[in-house]
């Protein structure tokens, strides 16, 4: 850049910049090669991949996000997909692999369309109205459901439960306990139905059978109570929660004190013992019979209890002391002496139960709000671990159906028909936008193109095949991964959230167009960074970390 003749340095030395197609290219690369990492999980027939962190600390998984998440990208485009897969899981809780999948095919369509000379501007606007386009054909292809609809609600779950594999075999097991608590914790409020997942709280425990895994109206906490002395069961009890220590303050124990001759220690010991009485009866005379402590409980303390028949649990986690306080209706207290009525809780039973060869301990029938707890059996850890993600998985997309109350087909049966009335459309739209809408829809068939590659079918052949049937009104063929051929997946029960396809659709070809709008890539070696661009720039936050880039 020159200014009157003299040169005028922009960019630090050492600052390397990339323009252009050139900046497009790369960052399209990028991205296709991040999809591509991750491409292979989707489905039931997907691969798992084995993750191995710097502690050695190994994860072998099936599921799109979690891999993201452990991959680390220092790479601009692979956040941005990264992103993709997060808000997928944040909205939806399911769908995250085809995100990023969609994202990845949008990206390499724009590839071949700008080979073409096909601005990237013209590329946006086509993609955009492909977009709209898709949602739209999407509400009219959906089939309405209710929160009645235990079956379709099953088979949402189990579809996307089956797609975390080789683990997980019964998964209508899983499905049945996943829709039963989701349905359990729906409210209806303004005619709609809200679920608030944060409701439903899962307890893996390995050990055991996948079938040995149930629901249970209520939370259950991971611990036995302190002492077995105390009660292993109370009906109809009240319930305190504590987040201090039930002991003799440190400050006092700790502080130094000149003892003379043994009658001292003895007071000493005997006002210790005092105290701690003191509490224990506060806690007995407001009728309390369980408690629940985020901290430690001396054994003096429990001695006491324990003789008052008072069952007490120590360490709760936090955010299991919250579930029980919305649960039970009892507040956390931080000093027993603010106990009074108005903090106290109940519930129906409180009991500890042995769960493999571990106690824990079941709050059931919470009345002041709706919570439930699944308890999660597998024989391995990783077993456990997999069913977990899947129940996570699972949740998402029966809370999805409920809430918005709209299915498809899956096996990439909804995609092959969003492809196919793309094409009309854009038919009729003509012009170069048409080869954007055009990559639209094949870009919409990388779902059952990978589908039909992981059951090893030929994937070009099939998609001719899917497209024709498509064509001729059979609206639910799909790729049926187990058998690997062309069926009618409705009829296999093969169902997807349309929530879930919708928001893959949109934040995919975002994060596309995002990509697509960068054409200026400055990486700096350390200092400032800037960009610019004629479509004026990027989104704040699109470049970060641009040190690993080159
Ligand atoms: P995501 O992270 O996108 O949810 P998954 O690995 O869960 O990825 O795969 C989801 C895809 O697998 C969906 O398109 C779904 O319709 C499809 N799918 C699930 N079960 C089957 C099946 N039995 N046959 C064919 N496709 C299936
Ligand atoms: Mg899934």
């Amino acid at each position: 850049m020159r200014l009157g003749g003299r040169p005028i340095l922009l960019l630090s030395e050492g600052t390397e910049r990339t323009q252009g197609k050139d900046a497009m290219k790369m960052n399209i690369d990028v991205g296709t090669s991040v999809a591509d990492a991750v491409k292979t999980t989707l489905g039931p027939k997907g691969m798992d991949k084995m993750l191995v962190d710097e502690m050695g600390d190994i994860i072998v998984t099936n599921d799109g996000a979690t891999i993201l998440e452990e991959m680390d990208m220092n790479n601009p485009a692979g956040k941005m997909l990264v992103e993709v897969a997060k808000t997928q899981d944040t909205e939806t809780g399911d769908g995250t692999t085809t995100a990023v999948v969609l994202a990845g095919a949008l990206l390499h369509e724009a590839n071949s369309l700008l080979d073409q000379d096909i601005h990237p501007t013209l590329i946006i606007k086509g993609y955009k109205k492909a977009q709209m386009e898709a949602i739209k054909h999407l509400d009219e292809m959906s089939e309405k459901i209710t929160i009645e609809n235990d079956e379709v609600l099953q088979n949402v779950c189990a579809t996307s439960m089956k797609s975390k594999g080789t683990a997980i075999e019964r998964e209508e097991i899983l499905a049945k306990i996943v829709v039963k608590a989701v349905k359990q914790i729906a409210e209806k409020s303004n005619g709609k139905m809200t679920i608030d997942k944060g409701n439903i709280k899962i307890v893996t425990k390995e050990g055991g059978s996948l079938e040995e895994s149930r629901m249970i109206d209520g939370i259950v906490i991971d611990k036995e109570r302190v002492n077995s002395n105390m009660p292993h069961k109370h009906s109809n009890p009240k319930i305190a929660l504590l987040n201090t220590p039930i002991e003799v303050k440190e400050t006092e124990t700790n502080a130094e004190i000149q003892i003379t001759d043994p009658s001292q220690l003895e007071s000493f010991l005997e006002q210790e013992e005092k105290m701690i009485k003191r509490m224990t009866s506060k806690i007995k005379e407001k009728g309390v019979d369980v408690i629940f402590c985020q901290k430690g409980i001396d054994e003096i303390a429990q001695h006491h209890l324990a003789k008052n028949g008072i069952t007490a649990i120590r360490r709760v986690k936090k955010s299991d002391m919250e579930k029980l306080s919305r649960a039970t209706g009892a507040r956390i207290v931080s000093s027993i002496e603010d106990l009074s009525e108005n903090e106290i809780g109940s519930a129906n039973v409180v009991e500890e139960k042995k769960i493999g060869d571990s106690s824990m301990t079941f709050v059931e029938g919470c009345k002041e709000a709706k919570a439930v707890t699944l308890l999660v059996r597998g024989g391995t850890e990783h077993v456990v671990d997999e069913a977990e993600r899947a129940v996570v998985d699972g949740i998402g997309s029966v809370t999805c159906a409920i809430e918005t109350g709209q299915v498809v087909t899956g096996g990439g049966a909804s995609e092959t028909d969003l492809a196919v009335k793309l094409r009309n459309y854009a038919e009729k739209i003509g012009g170069r936008e048409q080869l954007a809408i055009e990559g639209f829809a094949s870009a919409l068939e990388s779902i059952p193109r990978t589908l039909a590659q992981s059951a090893g079918m030929d994937p070009i052949d099939t998609l001719v095949k899917l497209r024709s049937r498509h064509s001729s009104g059979e609206k639910n063929a799909g790729v049926n991964v187990l058998k690997g051929r062309i069926e009618d997946l409705k009829k296999l029960r093969v169902t997807d959230p349309t929530k879930v396809k919708k928001q893959a659709i949109s934040s995919g070809s975002e994060a596309a167009n995002t990509i697509l709008r960068i054409d200026d890539i400055i990486a700096s070696t350390g200092g400032s960074r800037r960009s610019e661009g004629p479509e004026g720039g990027m989104p704040p936050g699109a470049m970060g970390g641009m040190g690993g880039m080159m």
